[in-house]
Protein backbone atom coordinates (compact mmCIF):
# COMPACT_ATOMS: atom_id res chain seq x y z
CA UNK A 1 0.00 0.00 0.00
CA UNK A 2 0.98 3.59 -1.18
CA UNK A 3 -0.69 6.41 0.88
CA UNK A 4 -1.84 9.39 -0.40
CA UNK A 5 -0.17 12.15 2.17
CA UNK A 6 -3.01 14.48 1.11
CA UNK A 7 -5.59 12.41 1.86
CA UNK A 8 -4.51 10.57 5.04
CA UNK A 9 -5.48 11.32 8.76
CA UNK A 10 -4.79 10.55 12.42
CA UNK A 11 -5.98 9.36 15.64
CA UNK A 12 -4.02 10.42 18.61
CA UNK A 13 -4.23 8.43 21.25
CA UNK A 14 -2.34 5.14 21.09
CA UNK A 15 -1.02 6.64 17.73
CA UNK A 16 0.61 9.80 18.06
CA UNK A 17 -0.17 10.23 22.02
CA UNK A 18 1.56 7.53 24.23
CA UNK A 19 -1.36 7.58 26.12
CA UNK A 20 -1.27 4.15 27.60
CA UNK A 21 2.08 4.97 29.37
CA UNK A 22 0.46 7.76 30.85
CA UNK A 23 -2.39 5.65 31.92
CA UNK A 24 0.42 3.23 34.04
CA UNK A 25 1.95 6.36 35.33
CA UNK A 26 -1.23 7.58 36.62
CA UNK A 27 -2.59 4.48 38.21
CA UNK A 28 1.01 4.05 39.52
CA UNK A 29 1.32 7.50 41.17
CA UNK A 30 -2.21 8.35 42.32
CA UNK A 31 -3.48 4.89 42.80
CA UNK A 32 -0.40 3.08 43.85
CA UNK A 33 -1.32 0.10 40.74
CA UNK A 34 2.43 -0.84 40.45
CA UNK A 35 2.23 -4.23 38.86
CA UNK A 36 0.60 -3.75 35.90
CA UNK A 37 2.96 -3.09 32.50
CA UNK A 38 2.21 -1.84 28.52
CA UNK A 39 2.04 -5.14 27.58
CA UNK A 40 -0.54 -6.18 30.04
CA UNK A 41 -3.17 -3.97 28.34
CA UNK A 42 -3.55 -6.66 26.07
CA UNK A 43 -7.19 -5.32 25.02
CA UNK A 44 -8.73 -2.03 23.92
CA UNK A 45 -11.50 -2.23 26.45
CA UNK A 46 -9.22 -1.62 30.09
CA UNK A 47 -11.32 -3.51 32.03
CA UNK A 48 -11.71 -6.59 30.13
CA UNK A 49 -7.86 -7.10 30.71
CA UNK A 50 -6.57 -5.19 33.57
CA UNK A 51 -6.82 -6.24 37.10
CA UNK A 52 -7.93 -2.91 37.45
CA UNK A 53 -11.49 -1.84 39.66
CA UNK A 54 -13.78 0.05 36.98
CA UNK A 55 -14.06 2.62 39.08
CA UNK A 56 -10.46 3.33 38.95
CA UNK A 57 -10.37 3.08 35.59
CA UNK A 58 -12.82 6.05 35.01
CA UNK A 59 -10.84 8.24 37.33
CA UNK A 60 -7.71 7.74 35.28
CA UNK A 61 -9.47 7.83 31.95
CA UNK A 62 -11.54 11.29 33.45
CA UNK A 63 -8.09 12.99 34.25
CA UNK A 64 -6.75 12.42 31.21
CA UNK A 65 -9.53 13.88 29.35
CA UNK A 66 -9.15 17.00 31.03
CA UNK A 67 -5.14 16.99 31.31
CA UNK A 68 -5.64 16.66 35.14
CA UNK A 69 -2.33 15.36 35.13
CA UNK A 70 1.75 16.20 36.30
CA UNK A 71 3.16 13.34 34.35
CA UNK A 72 4.38 14.34 30.92
CA UNK A 73 2.16 13.06 28.03
CA UNK A 74 5.10 11.90 25.61
CA UNK A 75 4.89 11.58 21.84
CA UNK A 76 5.10 8.16 20.16
CA UNK A 77 8.67 7.82 18.76
CA UNK A 78 8.78 9.40 15.03
CA UNK A 79 5.26 10.96 15.01
CA UNK A 80 6.90 14.71 15.41
CA UNK A 81 9.28 14.48 12.36
CA UNK A 82 6.78 12.78 10.02
CA UNK A 83 3.82 14.85 11.10
CA UNK A 84 5.82 18.23 10.83
CA UNK A 85 7.43 17.18 7.33
CA UNK A 86 3.89 16.23 6.78
CA UNK A 87 2.20 19.82 7.34
CA UNK A 88 5.02 21.52 5.78
CA UNK A 89 4.32 19.48 2.58
CA UNK A 90 0.97 18.79 2.38
CA UNK A 91 -0.74 20.78 5.28
CA UNK A 92 -3.39 21.24 7.38
CA UNK A 93 -3.15 18.08 9.27
CA UNK A 94 -6.19 16.34 10.15
CA UNK A 95 -6.32 14.04 13.66
CA UNK A 96 -9.23 12.45 14.55
CA UNK A 97 -10.07 11.39 17.58
CA UNK A 98 -13.08 9.22 19.79
CA UNK A 99 -12.51 11.67 22.75
CA UNK A 100 -15.19 13.48 23.69
CA UNK A 101 -13.38 16.54 23.40
CA UNK A 102 -9.97 17.62 22.29
CA UNK A 103 -9.62 19.18 25.81
CA UNK A 104 -5.64 19.60 26.54
CA UNK A 105 -4.88 17.68 23.36
CA UNK A 106 -5.27 21.14 21.45
CA UNK A 107 -2.74 23.07 23.18
CA UNK A 108 -0.31 19.31 23.53
CA UNK A 109 -0.70 19.07 19.62
CA UNK A 110 0.81 22.39 19.00
CA UNK A 111 3.63 22.15 22.23
CA UNK A 112 4.66 18.31 21.63
CA UNK A 113 4.43 17.79 18.55
CA UNK A 114 5.81 21.17 17.34
CA UNK A 115 3.09 21.97 14.44
CA UNK A 116 1.73 25.10 13.89
CA UNK A 117 -1.64 25.82 14.98
CA UNK A 118 -2.72 27.05 11.84
CA UNK A 119 -1.81 23.86 9.99
CA UNK A 120 -3.61 21.08 11.94
CA UNK A 121 -7.21 20.58 12.92
CA UNK A 122 -8.35 18.11 15.56
CA UNK A 123 -12.06 17.47 15.25
CA UNK A 124 -13.18 15.44 19.14
CA UNK A 125 -16.34 12.63 17.57
CA UNK A 126 -17.41 11.66 20.93
CA UNK A 127 -17.45 7.83 19.17
CA UNK A 128 -15.28 5.61 17.38
CA UNK A 129 -18.38 4.92 14.73
CA UNK A 130 -18.79 8.85 14.00
CA UNK A 131 -15.27 9.12 12.97
CA UNK A 132 -16.50 6.88 9.66
CA UNK A 133 -18.66 9.97 8.91
CA UNK A 134 -16.34 12.65 9.58
CA UNK A 135 -13.72 10.99 7.60
CA UNK A 136 -15.87 10.41 4.71
CA UNK A 137 -17.32 14.13 4.74
CA UNK A 138 -13.38 15.49 4.84
CA UNK A 139 -13.03 13.12 1.62
CA UNK A 140 -9.84 11.07 3.39
CA UNK A 141 -8.84 7.81 1.77
CA UNK A 142 -6.07 6.67 4.52
CA UNK A 143 -6.88 6.84 8.51
CA UNK A 144 -4.05 5.41 11.61
CA UNK A 145 -5.88 3.90 14.40
CA UNK A 146 -4.58 1.86 16.86
CA UNK A 147 -8.27 0.19 17.44
CA UNK A 148 -8.67 -2.61 15.60
CA UNK A 149 -13.10 -2.42 15.53
CA UNK A 150 -12.33 0.91 13.96
CA UNK A 151 -10.49 -0.11 10.67
CA UNK A 152 -12.80 -2.64 10.44
CA UNK A 153 -15.90 0.36 10.21
CA UNK A 154 -13.52 2.05 8.13
CA UNK A 155 -13.16 -1.06 5.70
CA UNK A 156 -16.64 -1.31 5.31
CA UNK A 157 -17.14 2.72 4.68
CA UNK A 158 -14.66 2.73 1.57
CA UNK A 159 -11.83 4.14 3.74
CA UNK A 160 -8.49 2.40 3.98
CA UNK A 161 -7.58 1.74 7.94
CA UNK A 162 -3.65 1.29 8.68
CA UNK A 163 -3.31 -0.48 12.26
CA UNK A 164 -0.72 1.13 14.60
CA UNK A 165 0.48 -1.92 16.13
CA UNK A 166 0.12 -1.87 20.20
CA UNK A 167 -0.37 -4.89 22.45
CA UNK A 168 -4.24 -4.57 22.22
CA UNK A 169 -4.91 -5.32 18.71
CA UNK A 170 -2.75 -8.63 18.84
CA UNK A 171 -6.23 -10.21 16.64
CA UNK A 172 -6.28 -11.41 13.70
CA UNK A 173 -7.08 -8.69 10.68
CA UNK A 174 -6.93 -8.05 7.25
CA UNK A 175 -5.39 -4.60 7.60
CA UNK A 176 -2.14 -2.62 6.66
CA UNK A 177 -0.12 -2.87 9.87
CA UNK A 178 2.83 -0.55 10.76
CA UNK A 179 4.93 -0.45 14.17
CA UNK A 180 6.51 2.74 14.15
CA UNK A 181 6.43 6.13 12.45
CA UNK A 182 9.42 4.92 10.62
CA UNK A 183 7.24 2.53 9.16
CA UNK A 184 4.83 4.38 8.32
CA UNK A 185 6.46 7.31 6.78
CA UNK A 186 7.77 4.47 4.17
CA UNK A 187 4.26 3.51 3.22
CA UNK A 188 3.77 7.84 2.45
CA UNK A 189 4.58 9.27 -1.04
CA UNK A 190 6.23 12.23 -0.74
MG1 LIG B 1 -6.43 5.46 19.50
Amino acid sequence: MMIDPASVAFDIDGVVADTMTLFLEIARQEFNLNSITYEDITCYNLADCLDIEPKTIDAVVSRILDGNYKMPLNPIAGASDVLSHLGRQYGPLMFVTARPYAGPLDGWVNERLHLNPASIEIIATGSHAAKVGILQQRQIEYFVDDRLETCFLLQAAGIQPVLFRQPWNREQHPFVEVGSWHELQKLLVF
